[in-house]
């Protein structure tokens, strides 16, 4: 097939590889080798690049141009593709295989003017950075006026856009201005970067500094802060490796990712932006990972092409209350220069790719996200949001790298479009569980019984993915180990233990008669709650001695633990405290709300519903200074406000009230307030759980005749499910799910992981009829499988396509799936199923005459995994449909496929593409087309059959009448065979 019908063919591949990011680089880059070899003139050039055009509209004028230019071009054009785009996208589609017999273009003059275009892309790639200079250049020469330089430095422009821009007006002013672009980007060659010399080395002042900053990072970091900080722990003896992985699909990265590759270049979807974000939930270890980093930084361990690391957390910063410029920012908050602080700066300015900024926990900033106010100078003074934004969006500070973290929910396209990449923190896989657990306990028989405990505990086994509930399990070992199964369920529950653990453990142990644990500490539990609470609904983690004052929080109650004293950026240097964690803060807030009798009564419907809650209850209460001092102005307060309301805090802190107000755990407040109250929230929260399910209901649309029901959860379902789970109240799970009457439910991309699984098992199981549930795209995971065996019964079809699920996870779904009447389909495309697990799906098979269709695309399946399907699928008389993509059965793993489904009397359609079938393989499969009496479509693209293979699939389908398509796209056929063979048997497709 020709490069200009291929070109016509992979249209739709092509658009995807270049603008799926929304980046428009790779286009701009393709656009400028092609300028450069002449195949587009600037007329072209001019009528792609329309101002305000809509990315995918330029690349389907570039294809439409390339197109029409004829072979040549388009062989050209693949190959400034493969050069452009990342080896991952670049492998969805393939290129002519020819190159192609044009000779370099001979004969021209060679001016400067047609320089800029022939050296286009290196003159792009050396003037990024330094644009600048090379403005003025331009100006100096008198070439350039401001008007010229003002539209060159447009801030929409990325970098590399204004070097484009700047040639661009450069060409149009002639072949003077010309010159002095090329002789400046000379001589700037000529001077080399300093750093491009092997033996430079930074000057001695800055490598004083760097000193200074790495011992102040190391100390800052060689103890584990947060929960851990509560025992002193050092961070080497207990960091323990979780699951990081890439965010969103890329084909050269196989495996799991290692700390270096968050930084590294791996996965990088955007090269012109500077910002990292690693995102996950809350008590995930964002903080812990990043302040691995730092340490290993310090220690010179990892990131070696960092000179300067400078780390931030979020949280300190909301407590800034001047303006500040970003040198005030690095020396202040980070690192003070004891001398030369200029030159260090400049060393910064001049050297932004041999410096790395980390920002701790994005989303404790008290204002979202925001790009509306852009600052260019680094001098300049601004609030310390807007200075972050602007770093992070590289308006300041372009070309330092930056590592931010947040949780997902508070990472808004805004921030989205200037992320270079993602990498998602999944928690502890189930050996991780194991190593923290090991490394926790200094003695191997208390590990071990932890771990044999929790091995008997599904749901807290399940939680354990989560670092923070590892931590507390671990730590409250006495407790678990003397708890009995189905003690600790829940979250809520698990908080519980620690709460009561620290009790006991800081308290005098007084013997008080007949008291409960939480009675005798009743006043800290209101203290702290109010704290805690107030704090939640002003995001406000920092709490001054004035604002523990006014909740009436004494020495007695801080020296519980719960608090603790936190690094204070005031430029009072007055004490200031935090909660041991976040997750505690929200844990505190809920407990204030069940317990004070004093809580305003509308506090649960503006918990669980905060659009509601402007000028009521939460947040209005504020009385701190730090939060919300005198001087704030009343917009900026409710602004906070409105942001708060949308806040993951508010929906934590709902889940754990649900958690206190479940039935087992109604004792605790008998003696707090009186049992009408807590009652009456009960029956609250049951409302509104009641309410939000309800309102997710309503939204199903009506299928269109013929399709069937389905719902689509929307942001905000997996959380009342979550709160549902809490409460372990099967009637209101029941009620929820008798209002559900779905066939199909959609939770893809809904941030699903083991802990959300348990939670919806325990809801899904009372579905009144069973129906598809879709996972694909979360962090299931074999832990998360593991967890969704009970509501098993209740699927008709399972679909995980890409959750990390491995062969073990499998073993355990199937040994499950088995026995469930009503489960019929599964797919499991891209995870990580290996030939070992392929026994329990052949057993499958053989046992369930009633199963439908199993697609495991996309994994790595070989030969012999094929071999041993084909034993299960000789004696199955059911399965429909069959996928196996993107695997590696080869020919012989065909041939055996194809003897097993020879005579099948239910297979409908079959895939093997990209397999790496050949004749052999072709030959075995034309056995099913002759011989079935089912088959109607077999998809055997992109795989090596030749002509003499397909021979056998057309003398087989002769005498078939009843096959609708045989796909063969991209297989070893030329063009000329195509059409001979398209002739003769029109349901081949190439
Ligand atoms: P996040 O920043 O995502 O809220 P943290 O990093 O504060 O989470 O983690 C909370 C607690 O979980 C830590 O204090 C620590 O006890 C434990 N933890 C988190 N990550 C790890 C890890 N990688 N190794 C060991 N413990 C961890």
């Amino acid at each position: 097939m020709s490069a200009q019908e291929l070109v016509l063919r992979q249209r739709t591949e092509i658009l995807h590889a270049l603008c799926s990011s929304g980046s428009a680089e790779h286009l701009d880059q393709v656009l400028d080798i092609l300028l450069s070899q002449g195949e587009l003139v600037p007329e072209d050039y001019q009528n792609i690049q329309v101002p305000g055009q809509a990315l995918y509209t330029k690349t389907r004028r570039l294809l439409d141009l390339v197109h029409a230019k004829g072979v040549d071009t388009c062989v050209l054009f693949y190959a400034a593709l493969k050069q452009v785009l990342p080896e991952g996208r670049a492998a969805g589609f393939s290129f002519p295989g020819f190159c192609s017999n044009r000779e370099e273009e001979v004969g021209h003059p060679s001016t400067s003017t047609r320089t800029l275009l022939t050296q286009r892309p290196s003159l792009v790639s050396n003037l990024q950075g330094c644009v600048e200079d090379a403005l003025h250049a331009l100006v100096t020469s008198g070439h350039f006026t401001s008007a010229d330089c003002n539209d060159v430095r447009l801030p929409i422009y990325t970098p590399s856009q204004q070097a484009r821009r700047l040639l661009d007006h450069v060409r149009s002013k002639g072949e003077l201005a010309a010159k002095v672009v090329l002789q400046y980007v000379q001589q700037k060659q000529g001077s080399g970067s300093s750093l491009n010399q092997e033996n430079w080395s930074p000057p001695k002042v800055v490598l004083k500094y760097q000193k200074k900053l790495s011992s102040s990072v190391s100390a800052q970091s060689c103890f584990l802060s947060t929960y851990g900080g509560t025992s002193h722990m050092s961070l080497d003896d207990i960091y323990t490796e979780g699951q990081l992985e890439l965010a969103h699909n890329c084909d050269d990265v196989h495996g799991p990712l290692c700390l270096e590759d968050v930084v590294g270049a791996v996965g990088t979807v955007n090269k012109e932006a500077d910002t990292v974000l690693v995102s996950g939930d809350a008590g995930g270890g964002k903080s812990t990972l990043l302040q691995m980093l730092h340490l290993l930084w310090a220690r010179g361990t990892i990131l070696g092409e960092f000179l300067l690391l400078f780390p931030f957390s979020c949280r300190r910063l909301n407590s800034e209350r001047q303006e500040l410029s970003v040198k005030e920012l690095l020396f202040e908050h980070c690192c003070w220069p004891d001398r030369e602080q200029e030159e260090i700066f400049q060393f910064i300015l001049d050297h932004p790719h041999l410096i790395l900024f980390t920002f701790d926990g994005l989303d404790e900033l008290k204002q979202g996200f925001s790009d509306e106010h852009r600052l260019c100078r680094p001098t300049q003074r601004a609030p310390v949001q807007i200075l972050l934004f602007n770093l992070i969006q590289g308006s300041l500070m372009k070309g330092v790298r930056k590592v931010v973290t947040s949780r997902p929910e508070a990472v808004g396209p805004a921030l989205r479009k200037h992320l270079r990449k993602e990498v998602l923190l999944q928690g502890f896989t189930p050996s991780g569980i194991e190593c923290f657990v090991r490394k926790h306990h200094h003695d191997p028989a208390v590990a071990s019984k932890v771990l044999e405990s929790l091995r008997t505990k599904n749901a807290l086994l399940g939680l354990c993915h989560s670092p923070v509930l590892c931590w507390i399990v671990s730590h409250c070992h006495k407790e678990l180990l003397g708890c009995g199964e189905g003690s600790l369920q829940t979250i809520t529950d698990v908080y519980l233990m620690i709460l009561q653990h620290f009790f006991q453990h800081r308290s005098s142990p007084k013997s008080t008669t007949g008291t409960s644990w939480l009675q005798e500490h009743l006043d800290t539990v209101l203290h702290l709650g109010q704290l805690a609470f107030e704090g939640i609904g002003t995001s406000c983690f920092i709490f001054s001695a004035a604002d523990l004052e006014t909740c009436g929080v004494t020495e007695k109650d801080i020296c519980m633990g719960f608090l603790v004293q936190s690094k204070d950026m005031s430029p009072t240097h007055s004490k200031c405290f935090e909660f041991l964690h976040l997750m505690m803060q929200c844990f505190f807030a809920a407990l204030y709300v069940v317990s004070s009798n004093n809580a305003d009564r509308s506090i649960i419907s503006n918990l669980f519903e905060p659009q509601n809650m402007r000028g009521t209850g939460l947040g209005s209460t504020s009385c701190f200074g730090v939060c919300s001092s005198a001087t704030e102005k009343p917009e900026q307060a409710l602004k906070w406000e409105a942001a708060t309301a949308e806040t993951p805090n508010l929906k934590i802190t709902a889940t754990f009230v649900s958690g206190l107000l479940s039935q087992r755990h109604r004792s605790l407040w008998l003696h707090c307030c009186p049992g009408a109250v807590t009652e009456k929230r009960v029956r609250q929260v049951v409302r509104c759980l009641s309410k939000g399910m309800h309102k997710h209901f309503k939204s199903i649309p009506q299928p269109v005749e013929g399709d069937k029901k389905s719902m689509h959860a929307m942001p905000g379902f997996v959380w009342l499910i979550k709160c549902i789970y809490e409460m372990q109240d099967s009637r209101v799970a029941k009620d929820a799910m008798s209002k559900l009457v779905v066939d199909h439910l959609k939770l893809t991309y809904c941030n699903i992981g083991p802990v959300e699984c348990t939670a919806l098992a325990y809801v899904l199981q009372h579905l009144r009829n069973p129906v598809g549930l879709q996972l694909d795209n979360n962090s299931v995971g074999d832990v998360g499988v593991e967890q969704l065996l009970p509501c098993m019964h209740n699927c008709r079809s399972l679909y995980l396509r890409n959750n990390n699920i491995t062969d073990e996870g499998i073993r355990k779904l199937l040994a499950t799936g088995i026995r469930c009447d009503s489960f019929q389909k599964i797919a499991l495309f891209n995870n990580k199923l290996t030939d070992a697990c392929i026994q329990h799906f052949s057993h499958l098979l053989k046992s369930r005459q009633d199963f439908l269709s199993l697609r495991l695309g996309n994994n790595n399946i070989t030969e012999e995994g094929a071999k041993q399907l084909a034993e299960g699928l000789k004696s199955n008389r059911s399965l429909k449909y069959l996928g196996l993509w993107g695997n590696k059965i080869g020919d012989a793993g065909a041939v055996a496929l194809a003897s097993a489904l020879e005579s099948s009397t239910s297979l409908v359609w079959l895939s093997l593409v990209g397999n790496g079938v050949g004749n052999a393989g072709a030959g075995a499969l034309a056995n099913i087309i002759r011989n079935s009496t089912s088959l109607e479509e077999l998809w055997l693209t992109e795989n090596c059959i030749t002509t003499k293979g397909v021979e056998c699939l057309v003398q087989a389908l002769k005498e078939n009448t009843r096959m609708k398509s045989v796909w063969l796209i991209n297989n070893d056929l030329t063009l000329e065979e195509v059409e001979e063979l398209t002739q003769r048997e029109s349901r081949l497709i190439f």
